[in-house]
């Protein structure tokens, strides 16, 4: 899909949920609603420069939550519904990746044993791979 395809399935599929929700005033609905837009795989400096950016057309600050090494974001609110525009910095990309390398072993369930009560070769016991 397109960008331009991607974007407009958004806006028909928010249309869609909007009179979903108003035409079915029985069905829960969130508090809120936030849509976010990532950048992941540029360099720091250029993610920054694009937040900036896109801040100048909402009219809006940066986030002062996110002007950490980890993330930085801009966000506009309509009411209870918000869009984010959030860079996910290279610090925290590589604890996301550290993280994800250790995760819960399949094998065992991070249990660190096996069916047979013997150590999970797959872990060698530690339960994460
Ligand atoms: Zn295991």
């Amino acid at each position: 899909m397109t960008a331009n395809a991607d974007r407009n399935a958004l806006i028909n599929g928010l249309r869609g949920l909007a009179a979903f929700l108003d035409s079915n005033p029985d069905i829960p609905a969130p508090r809120y609603a936030s849509v976010s837009h990532h950048l992941l795989d540029s360099p720091d400096e250029e993610m920054r420069a694009e937040i900036d950016t896109i801040a100048r057309y909402l009219g809006a600050e940066i986030d002062s939550w996110s002007t950490s090494d980890t993330h930085y974001s801009t966000t506009i609110r309509f009411g209870p519904v918000e869009y984010r525009a959030s860079a996910i910095l290279s610090k925290r990309r590589a604890e996301i990746t550290a993280e994800l390398r250790h995760s819960r072993c399949h094998d065992c369930g991070a249990t660190g044993v096996d069916s047979l009560g013997q150590t999970c070769e797959s872990c060698q016991g530690q339960g994460f791979c």
